[in-house]
């Protein structure tokens, strides 16, 4: 099977990994760049972006640039690996780590900037804090997908190369793609429902082969 690495830092891996090994993926939980270097595309979980991506500092993952040159973005090897055409799917915090501006960083929190978009953290008020919806992703399900939103961010901005996939009524931006980098401000591995798994491995298959010929 596909070989796919879950980033396993904090947040919900294991609920992840679950959906991913029912549509027949080998599963690896990433914490370290050698294992990163064994899958072919990388799930982020949810969970807590800047807890997230101080560990991701930590492990060796990311490299933080020094102020100098702030204006680029972080390096490491994951993102390196994504820019390389590492298909990546980044859920709630997994979006905000995949963002080129996050409007309200904790301090000290960059995004990856491997995703055209800008998030706002915790976007939803406090009585909408956590909620599930059906969601119409026509791109990815021709069923509404069932996710739940937990603390979620939003996509405030998408630059043109950027493709949305989800909306809700109210037309704010949910889940977007830009080539094989996914993101989406919701939990789509609590609800029973593997639509956007699905897509997202055909992604990795899509992109798979030609790395792994030999
Ligand atoms: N609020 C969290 C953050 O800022 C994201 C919540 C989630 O992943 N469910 O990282």
């Amino acid at each position: 099977g596909v070989r796919i690495g879950v980033l396993a830092l904090q947040g919900d891996v294991r609920e992840h990994r679950a959906v991913l090994e029912r549509l027949g993926a080998d599963v690896t939980l990433v914490r370290s760049p050698a294992e990163l270097a064994a899958v072919d595309g990388l799930v982020m979980p949810g969970g807590e972006s800047s807890t997230m991506w101080r560990l991701a500092k930590l492990t060796g993952l990311v490299t933080d640039e020094p102020a100098a040159v702030g204006a680029s973005s972080p390096h490491g090897p994951l993102p390196d690996a994504v820019r390389n055409g590492m298909p990546v799917l980044g859920t709630c915090a997994g979006l905000i780590m995949l963002a080129a501006t996050i409007t309200d960083a904790a301090p000290g929190q960059r995004g990856l900037g491997l995703l055209d978009v800008t998030v706002h953290r915790n976007a939803f008020g406090s009585q909408l804090d956590s909620f599930e919806t059906d969601l119409l992703m026509p791109a990815v399900d021709d069923e509404p997908v069932r996710v739940a939103f937990i603390r979620a961010p939003i996509v405030e901005a998408a630059g043109e190369d950027v493709e949305v996939l989800g909306k809700l009524p109210d037309g704010r931006i949910v889940a977007v793609q830009q080539g094989h980098v996914i993101g989406c401000s919701f939990h789509p591995e609590l609800t029973g429902n593997d639509g956007l798994h699905r897509y997202f491995l055909d992604a990795v298959r899509g992109t798979a082969g030609a790395a792994r010929v030999a």
